[in-house]
């Protein structure tokens, strides 16, 4: 009896310990799928998905509390010519490092997501227009400054940025992002390198 109690005991240990170890196991992949549906995997910025997320309820507590917020649409300019010219795997390098310019740019609050394949949005809770455009071309210098290292010698690029801030007319995230896009499309026929800020 003394036995089979111990032994008893010694498995519904073993399937104690192995059942913790499986549990772990499922909430580490969870995270990491999180991760994942979150995170554009090339970039890092955030995924189309998780910034609609966040930016629906940055807009909504902004409307609520009356208080600022701004977009930014960002395109780069002539991409396909850099893969063209330099190779898809040169272009990757040329998306990744102006990710990394528009973090070190943007505020601790804002936040950055990839919309499309060479667009991307930024995010600025409390930003009125005077604050975006400033931010905005902080990101447009540092970027136009900035060279990409490739086989043919450092590259440099340039970015197309549409802003638009939250108001009466633009008082949704759809509105907001629809009206970006035309500004950042303002900007491209202007000649590029440029930012262009919605009006109503
Ligand atoms: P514009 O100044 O008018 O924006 O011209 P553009 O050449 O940047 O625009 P276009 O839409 O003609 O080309 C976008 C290019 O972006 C084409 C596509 O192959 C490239 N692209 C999209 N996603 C990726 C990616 O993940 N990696 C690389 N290397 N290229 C990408
Ligand atoms: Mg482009
Ligand atoms: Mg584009």
């Amino acid at each position: 009896c003394v036995l089979l109690y111990a032994l008893s005991i010694l498995l519904a240990g073993g399937v104690a310990q192995v059942t913790l170890a499986l549990r772990r196991r499922a909430f580490a992949a969870g995270l990491a799928l999180l991760d994942a549906t979150r995170h554009d995997s090339l970039t890092g910025a955030l995924s189309r998905g998780y910034v609609t997320e966040l930016a629906q309820h940055d807009v909504a507590l902004a409307r609520r509390h009356a208080r600022p917020l701004a977009v930014a649409m960002l395109d780069i300019d002539h991409f396909k010519e850099v893969n063209d010219t330099y190779g898809h795997a040169t272009g990757d390098r040329v998306l990744c490092a102006m990710v990394a310019t528009c973090r070190h740019a943007l505020r601790a609050s804002d936040y950055l997501g990839r919309i499309g394949g060479e667009e991307f949005v930024c995010v600025m809770p409390e930003a009125a227009a005077v604050d975006a455009l400033a931010c905005a071309e902080r990101i447009r210098r540092d970027i136009a400054t900035a060279r990409t290292p490739t086989d043919a010698g450092a590259l440099r690029i340039t970015v197309s940025i549409g802003v638009a801030v939250l108001d009466g007319t633009y008082d949704t995230w759809e509105a907001l992002l629809r009206a970006a896009d035309s500004a950042l499309y303002q900007a491209k026929d202007a000649g590029r390198d440029r930012i262009v800020l919605a009006t109503a």
